[in-house]
C-alpha cells in the first residue's frame, strides 16, 4: 500500500508547516486526490487513522478528500471532456487521440486546519 508512503511524505509536510505557523495541533487536513494519481482514497484514510496518532494531530483529526476528475483537452479541436475510464483518451467531438490531461493528476494538501498553542481560550 503505498499511500502509506505518501501519508508519510505529507505528515513530514504538514509537521514543518505547522511548526513554522506555531500550530501545536492539527485538527483537520484537506487533500485534493486525482482519479490519475494513483492513490486511493480510502487507503489515504487508512493511512491517515494510523498517522492520527502522532502528536502533530488532535485525537479526532479529521482527513477530507476532494476526489478530481481525470480531464481531457483535445488538442485539435480544443473540447474539455471528462475522461472516464482513465485509459482512452479520444475526443468525442472530433475522435481526436492528442489529448492533453488537464486534471486528475492531482495530489496534494488543499489545506489544513490546527490549533495555536498560544490562543487562551478565555
Ligand atoms: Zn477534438
Amino acid at each position: 500500500m503505498h499511500e502509506m508512503g505518501l501519508m508519510a511524505s505529507m505528515v513530514e509536510l504538514l509537521s514543518e508547516s505547522a511548526r513554522h505557523n506555531q500550530i501545536e495541533k492539527i485538527n483537520r487536513v484537506k487533500l485534493v486526490v486525482g482519479k490519475m494519481s494513483m492513490a486511493l482514497p480510502d487507503a489515504l484514510q487508512l493511512a491517515f487513522d494510523v498517522y492520527k496518532a502522532d502528536d502533530l494531530f488532535r485525537s479526532d483529526a479529521v482527513l477530507e478528500i476532494e476526489e478530481r476528475e481525470t480531464r481531457g483537452k483535445c488538442r485539435s479541436c480544443g473540447r474539455c471532456f471528462p475522461v472516464l475510464d482513465n485509459v482512452l483518451f479520444v475526443c468525442p467531438d472530433c475522435r481526436g487521440l492528442d489529448v492533453e490531461v488537464i486534471s486528475g493528476r492531482e495530489l496534494y494538501i488543499d489545506h489544513y486546519e490546527g490549533e495555536d498553542g498560544n490562543v487562551d481560550d478565555d
